[in-house]
């Protein structure tokens, strides 16, 4: 049996008709840059994310880094983000020439440890101290970070709050109020991939920034568009952060979808508890379901010492996996100049070397899951 990491032909053949119509609109208006599509997109994808506003971007990183832009994050600034993340959280920082402070995840949910902010911060000196300008909480494998710690921490350092969101469209979050907000809400930017392998993936890149500020929202409009309003009269230097009519097309009708799949998502994930707790209760750690409502855009597993046999054993099943990150940010070459060593991050490096994603995307049949439970019990019987 094959079972890929993940299979979008199965996903497309069930809405390639109305893929090709709503498209097919676009061909015919033969308008592609920004206009009624994408507004159409923005205004569903903010009310799906519990927003009042939200701009389409040209991709995940792009949000980010034009979230970091609207926020007026520059040079020799500090933006607080962790080094367990896709490359994109840290780079889109260090591209505008601030500077990444990393903080540790928790050992279970892979998401920045709250309880480790105030250290991180009191390491600085003044000058760095007085330049702590945001924090990016990564919601990663599709759950929340810990927010109200976060928000509550920002609030008392006058930080802004960019979430990185990519994984995670219609995550929620519960405050200990009750209340239970949707990723993207929380801060005041938030940061939304469509890269093809998201929930909510787009036939190529795209993005979106969602937030509730009104002058936040005229920001990243005016930065979308090389920093012009109104147009040719330039008061801010932007880029060309837009997205095209024919990806909002594709994505309207996907979105229509988008519970059904997630909902998917969750019952694959609660058959792999099942059965590989029946499999083998010790020796594999299943991801921890600590917040409201944990979207899997990953099910990440964690063994100690045989991670890299077990994925190898895997492949040779037919079975995709991968591995999301084997190397932490701090330890990449292009960090090098942070000057940081591998043992400030023991969690992050700890994680990037016993975790492996296993198929979970919402077409997987329920035969698919059983046989990557037994091969994962097979391996584990052997090793
Ligand atoms: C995918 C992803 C991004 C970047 O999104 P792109 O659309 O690929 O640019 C940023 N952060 C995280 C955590 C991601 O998973």
């Amino acid at each position: 049996m094959k079972v890929p990491l993940l299979d979008l032909k199965k996903q497309y053949e069930k809405i390639k008709d109305e893929i090709m119509e709503a498209t097919e609109e676009v061909y015919e208006s033969q308008y592609f840059i920004q206009g009624p599509k994408v507004e159409e997109l923005e205004k569903k994808i903010a009310d799906y994310c519990g927003c009042q506003y939200a701009v389409g971007v040209s991709s995940g990183t792009d949000a980010l880094l034009i979230s970091l832009m609207a926020a007026g994050v520059g040079e020799k600034d500090v933006v607080i983000t962790t080094p367990y993340t896709f490359f994109a959280t840290a780079g889109s920082i260090a591209r505008l020439g601030a500077i990444p402070l990393m903080v540790d995840i928790d050992e279970q949910t892979y998401n920045l440890d709250p309880s480790l902010m105030d250290k991180a911060i009191s390491s600085l000196d003044k000058g760095m101290r007085a330049r702590l300008k945001a924090i990016i909480p990564i919601h990663l494998y599709g759950q929340c970070a810990e927010m109200a710690p976060i928000m509550e921490f920002a609030a008392k350092n006058d930080l802004v709050v960019i979430e990185d969101a990519a994984q995670a469209i219609g995550a929620e979050y519960q405050f200990p109020n009750g209340e239970i907000k949707r990723a993207g809400s929380m801060g005041q930017y938030g940061c939304f991939s469509f890269f093809p392998s998201k929930n909510l993936g787009a036939f190529g890149d795209g993005g979106m920034v969602t937030t509730n500020d009104p002058d936040v929202y005229d920001r990243l409009k005016i930065l979308r568009a090389h920093g012009s309003k109104p147009k040719y009269y330039h008061k801010l230097i932007g880029g060309n952060f837009r997205l095209d009519a024919l990806q909002a097309a594709i994505l309207i009708v996907k979105l229509r979808y988008l519970d059904e799949w997630t909902e998917k998502r969750i019952r694959n994930a609660n058959l792999y508890r099942k059965l590989l707790k029946e499999i083998d209760p010790n020796d594999i750690s299943l991801p921890l379901e600590k917040e409201k409502r944990h979207i899997y855009n990953q099910f990440v597993i964690r063994v100690t010492n045989k991670r890299d046999a077990l994925k190898k054993y895997l492949s040779e099943k037919g079975i995709g996996c991968e591995i999301y990150y084997p190397v932490p940010l701090h330890m990449q070459d292009c960090f090098q100049y942070l000057n940081l060593k591998e043992e400030d991050f023991p969690v992050s490096v700890k994680a990037a070397s016993e975790t492996l994603a296993i198929p979970i995307y919402p077409d997987l049949e329920e035969s698919q899951v059983k046989y990557v439970a037994e091969n994962i019990g097979e391996f584990l019987s052997k090793a």
